[in-house]
């Protein structure tokens, strides 16, 4: 069933040139909004070329979106006990040679905070996954809506997309809100030392569609 979606509106649009920790270069317009039902600020960066969207492998015609979640420690600091770091940086690219948006949702540790996240570390120290952890802080597995992601997608004039994501749940709730998903891309595996048990989890609990295809190696993986 369709839901009815609260408009929000352009607030400011602004070019802001982008250089990567890589070096990578690009041009990113970054758009604010009024009216978002949350009242966070979450932004959209408008990335390659909008007016000729050619997702490889996806629907022509339609821009690569991504909604990557907010990750202070993997997006910034470059944390390995995640996979968020390298997600951004692939988006970023993917997104700009085929003209596209990527949502910047400020829905840190899966919608439960900063702080909250690094309480989950601490407990996934001591052997839980990364779903248990926000279980026994008293979250659910996976709090995050992306109403607003399609609020703002529809302030943008964005009703059909390529949506570039491993997440099953980011596509149903987007057609719920009623974008239309046209195809749906995977990013790549970013699998490293330290963040092998999170992706497994992210597998088996989250039905992310990626195949590890290094499951042996992946559950033999200590954390640290
Ligand atoms: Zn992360």
């Amino acid at each position: 069933m369709l839901m009815r979606l609260p408009t929000a509106t352009i607030r400011t649009q602004v070019s802001v040139p982008l250089r990567l920790a890589d070096g990578y270069v690009s041009e990113a317009r970054v758009f604010s909004f009024d009216g978002l039902v949350d009242g966070l600020e979450h932004l959209t960066f408008a990335l390659g070329d909008l007016a000729a969207c050619r997702p490889p492998g996806g629907h022509p015609q339609t821009p690569l979106v991504r909604l990557h979640s907010e990750c202070l420690t993997g997006d910034v600091f470059g944390s390995q006990r995640c996979d968020c770091g390298p997600q951004l940086r692939e988006a970023v690219e993917r997104i700009a040679d085929s003209g596209g948006f990527l949502l910047y949702l400020r829905q840190e540790g899966r919608g439960i905070g900063l702080y909250e996240k690094l309480e989950a570390y601490a407990l996934q120290d001591v052997g839980l996954d990364t779903y248990e952890a926000n279980l026994a802080l008293g979250h659910r597995e996976d709090e995050r809506s992306y109403v607003v992601a399609a609020q703002m997608l529809r302030a943008l004039g964005v009703s059909r997309v390529t949506l570039l994501s491993n997440n099953p749940d980011k596509a149903r709730q987007l057609r719920r809100c009623g974008v239309s998903v046209a195809a749906q891309l995977s990013t790549g595996v970013h699998l490293s030392a330290a963040n092998g048990r999170y992706l497994a989890a992210k597998a088996r609990r989250g039905a992310h569609t990626f195949d590890l295809g290094l499951s042996a190696t992946v559950h033999a993986t200590p954390e640290h």
